[in-house]
């Protein structure tokens, strides 16, 4: 386990180096470890490092991690982000459970969520994944539709938005890498402007393999699983 702590440290490093490297705050970047396929024990160690913010990507998985950590003094107060995607029929789930949803790319999953978040707990909040390198197969808005989706989403009373998140595929090379997250950066501040009433202050994007390029481009919240975990 305490080579868990160690890779752990180790990304806290190289988020503070990418972000000291263009003048940007360590602090504006926030890590979310991303905990698909791990068990518990590993998320209580990461936890005992310091770490608040994980992620999951299959709902069902996410949801029983979740309630037996929040039952647990040490990790009741993590904040769980969904991160994978949503199917129609298990938004209830999400809803109920989740903290944070990055994968909204239809109104439909969007208004599910805003109905069925209950009550006693504070909004959602949720950023829209856009499909900003154009992939048919890929999930995400496309970045054309982001605007009009953000502005309807922005009218559901228990959902907040947050921003944006991307999962660009891997590009040929670091420039072209760079390119793309610069364009998803663009299109973060097209929305800001276009929303000016809108908090709209995260910009979900890298992963272990270039977060540094992320972060280069304006990432404030990094999606880290292997280089903390390891191999899935
Ligand atoms: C798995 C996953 C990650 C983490 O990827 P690594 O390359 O293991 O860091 C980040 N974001 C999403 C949406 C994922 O599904």
């Amino acid at each position: 386990m305490e080579i868990l702590a160690q890779h752990y440290q180790e990304v806290c490093d190289r988020i503070t180096r990418a972000a000291q490297a263009c003048g940007r705050e360590p602090s504006s970047v926030r890590l979310l470890a991303v905990s698909k396929t791990f068990g518990v024990d590993a998320i209580r160690t990461v936890a005992a490092c310091g770490q608040v913010d994980f992620g999951e990507n299959y709902i069902q998985e996410g949801v029983d991690k979740i309630q037996q950590l929040r039952a647990e003094s040490a990790t009741a107060g993590l904040v769980w982000h969904c991160i994978g995607p949503i199917q129609s029929n298990k938004t209830r789930l999400v809803a109920e459970h989740f903290d944070w949803v990055h994968s909204i790319d239809r109104l439909k999953i969007a208004q599910r969520l805003s109905e069925q978040r209950p009550a006693h707990l504070p909004p959602l909040q949720v950023c829209l994944q856009v499909n900003i390198d154009g992939g048919e197969t890929k999930s995400g808005v496309m970045p054309n539709e982001a605007l009009a989706l953000a502005r309807a989403v922005v009218a559901l009373p228990r959902l907040t938005l947050r921003g944006l998140m991307t999962i660009p595929d891997p590009a040929a090379n670091e420039a072209a890498m760079l390119a793309v997250h610069q364009r998803t950066a663009v299109l973060w501040r097209e929305l800001q402007s276009g929303l000016p009433d809108q908090a709209l202050d995260v910009l979900s994007m890298g992963m272990t393999a270039d977060l540094e390029l992320a972060i280069q481009a304006g990432s404030t919240l990094v999606r880290v699983g292997t280089a903390i975990f390891g191999r899935r």
